[in-house]
């Protein structure tokens, strides 16, 4: 495993402080608060895997917090068993519980999940008060610190398991969203359409990020059960979620440093806001920061004046305040709002991503020859296969799509033949995008059927289409743009990883096989598009015609049979479509059918094998190229039709 020198630092300095905090405070207190931040770590670590890298909201995490600590409280009671079973049967419950949430939750999108969280977390604490022949009701349940095959530990020991646990999370945590599982779990985020038809199933993946996290729980919540050595039901309630969340924000989503900088701040918040002198010296050291960071952003020409003039007034106004106060606890409750609210607004990526804008590097247009091609002889490749030319590859017959009254497509016919560049045109809104949509498993046409290869296809899944062999792109672009070049065309190869999770937390000979294998063939693809020296960069920040050209990238990486490009042209410059048409020639030349969606007549007639030509949802023509362009109902179609692109569309005015 190789780490970079400042994460090297970073762990020396971390395991410094956990092993020597308490060796420099004896105080019982500071060692009990310390232990409460390392064990809400673990818990954020996991929280920040859906929020964060999913993007689903949950408010389920203080009753799954719950669930873990009353499996080892009961356990430990009832029963008798020692930490080393009762902890990782709350990870296995807990796990479960979110497992039994999450499968019907996340079938559906939109804000289930948050809604069905919060059921869930009234009914946890409900059925903790009831179930007292279990859970001793609203009494809560009294443990003792754990004990290790017969040696039971001190505080200070158990200090000292809590922050090993806090490494070993953190560890495996940081393996995960590394490895493609972290990728799928970023990209359903980016492009839930885009993951799908990467062969990424959006559904299975979230299912999977949110058991991770409700394990996570689990863990903390067993730490926790040992560490207050006292547990009732009313701490786990609404307010300790909405802490969680806050916390995950506030520290900075996608970063582990954020996690555990939201709760230090989430655990320390209640003390710092319980002293009045305390309150006011933060203020000031926040006001300080607020008026410096501005003006480092000013100064650096990076925001305006009135874009940082809010948050400055804020920072100070909070400052002169806490001097006017003589009573902070009145106050406690709406100096935390505004906080909540100043975050929400002005620190979108937290306070670790704040500072990490600050010392961010030049932007991308700073990256000189993007396109430079290097050591060709890295560079993808696929044997070419020539078995089979000309035979039919994929044929949708009698497709009918209709949407509401509208017939979308009518009855339409397509033979895709092996080895060739099918070019699909017609004016706007004549249902090319449609038929991508359908041959790919997006729509699950009204009648009619696609086969591939001689199988049937439509009906199934987006993904499973996808792994099939079916790869596109997207008319509006949908790459994953938070996640660097590599990242993208990384999440395109995911299907060549056979390694589960286990592999991926343990390292294992297999994972790091894949990994190294991947990350090769993601660099070989980059080449092959000329994007290596873009490789770091995230895809949102790339140049729009590199975008492009990196979609592209990306579907390389499920080895298709065929490829859809739906209009891969559209909004490019001249020498980026002279470079997308070389590129599509070159893949070509590996054997690979290509589907073509595009709206420069040149192009498509310059490249094109056959041509078909949809109107209204209809097949108007079909066949050579030159024919279809001289065909009087091609014509008639464009001419009379609305045209209305950004582009020529007229078959027979070539497009710049
Ligand atoms: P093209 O790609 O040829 O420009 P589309 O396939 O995007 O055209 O659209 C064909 C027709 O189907 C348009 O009238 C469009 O409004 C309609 N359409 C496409 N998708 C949907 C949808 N999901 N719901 C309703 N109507 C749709
Ligand atoms: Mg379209």
């Amino acid at each position: 495993m190789n780490m970079d020198k400042k994460t090297i630092v970073a762990s020396v300095i971390g395991i410094i402080v956990l092993a020597g905090f308490p060796l420099v405070f004896h105080n019982p207190y500071y060692i009990h608060l310390a232990e409460t931040i390392l064990i809400y770590s673990i818990l954020l670590f996991g929280l920040d895997i859906v929020v964060g890298y999913t993007g689903q909201v949950s408010l389920g995490h203080a009753a799954l917090f719950g669930i873990g600590s009353y499996t080892t409280g009961v356990l430990y009671l009832k029963f008798g068993l020692p930490i080393l079973v009762a902890a990782p049967a709350s990870i296995a419950v807990t796990a479960a519980f979110g497992a039994l949430l999450a499968l019907p939750a996340l079938r559906v999108t939109g804000p289930y999940l948050a809604m069905v969280t919060l059921a869930f977390g009234t009914i946890v604490q409900i059925l903790i008060n009831e179930m007292t022949f279990l859970t001793e009701g609203p009494l809560g349940l009294k443990l003792v610190k754990p004990d290790f095959f017969g040696y039971k530990v001190n505080e200070v020991e158990f200090f000292y398991v809590v922050a090993v646990m806090m490494v070993l999370s953190l560890i495996v945590v940081d393996r995960i969203l590394k490895s493609h599982l972290g990728r799928a779990f970023q990209a359903l985020r980016d492009s839930p359409i885009a993951s799908d038809c990467m062969g990424v199933s959006v559904y299975r993946y979230k299912v999977y990020a949110f058991v991770i996290s409700a394990g996570m729980a689990g863990l903390a919540g067993s730490l926790y059960a040992y560490s207050e050595e006292y547990i009732s039901p009313n701490t786990y309630n609404f307010e300790l979620t909405i802490l969680f969340l806050l916390a995950v924000i506030m520290g900075g989503r996608k970063t582990r440093s954020g996690a555990l900088l939201g709760a230090v701040i989430v655990v320390m918040l209640p003390s710092l806001l319980a002293d009045i002198q305390l309150f006011r010296q933060i203020a000031t050291v926040a006001a300080v920061f607020g008026v410096l960071g501005a003006g480092f952003m000013l100064a650096k020409g990076r925001k305006t004046v009135r874009e940082i003039a809010i948050p400055v007034l804020a920072t100070v106004g909070l400052a002169v305040f806490s001097y006017q106060l003589q009573n902070i606890t009145d106050w406690r409750l709406t100096i935390f709002g505004v906080m909540t609210l100043f975050v929400v607004y002005y620190l979108q990526d937290g306070i670790i991503g704040f500072l990490r804008s600050l010392f961010a590097k030049g932007s991308v247009r700073d990256a000189k020859h993007a396109g430079t091609q290097g050591d060709e002889s890295k560079a993808w490749a696929v044997a070419p296969s020539t078995a089979g030319i000309g035979s039919t590859l994929l044929a949708a017959k009698g497709i009918l799509m209709q949407f509401g009254g509208l017939k979308a497509l009518n009855q339409v016919d397509l033979v895709i033949a092996k080895g060739t560049v099918h070019g699909l045109i017609g004016p706007n809104g004549s249902g090319k995008s449609t038929m991508m949509n359908v041959l790919t498993g997006i729509y699950k046409p009204t009648a009619g059927a696609v086969e591939f290869n001689g199988a049937v296809i439509s009906g199934q899944t987006p993904s499973s289409i996808a792994l099939g062999g079916v790869a596109r792109t997207f008319q509006n672009v949908q790459l994953f743009g938070e996640m660097t070049s590599t990242e993208n065309v990384l999440v395109g190869l995911h299907n060549t990883f056979r390694s589960n999770i286990v592999d991926v937390m343990l390292n294992t000979p297999r994972y790091r096989r894949e990994n190294a294998q991947a990350r090769e063939r993601a660099a070989g693809i980059l080449q092959f598009a000329g994007l290596a020296s873009l490789a770091d960069e995230e895809a949102r920040n790339l140049p729009y015609g590199k975008q492009r050209v990196l979609e592209i990238g990306r579907a390389l990486g499920l080895n298709p049979q065929l490829l859809l490009l739906d209009e891969p042209a559209a909004g490019l410059t001249a020498p980026d479509i002279k470079e997308l048409v070389a590129i599509i020639r070159k893949i070509t030349q590996h054997g690979i059918t290509i589907i073509l969606i595009e709206h420069h007549m040149d192009v498509v007639m310059s490249i094109s094998d056959t041509v078909t030509v949809l109107d209204f949802g209809q097949k108007i023509a079909e066949g050579k190229p030159a024919a279809v362009q001289s065909d009087p109902k091609v014509i008639e179609a464009y001419l009379g039709g609305s045209v209305g692109d950004d582009t020529p569309a007229t078959p027979t005015h070539a497009g710049n």
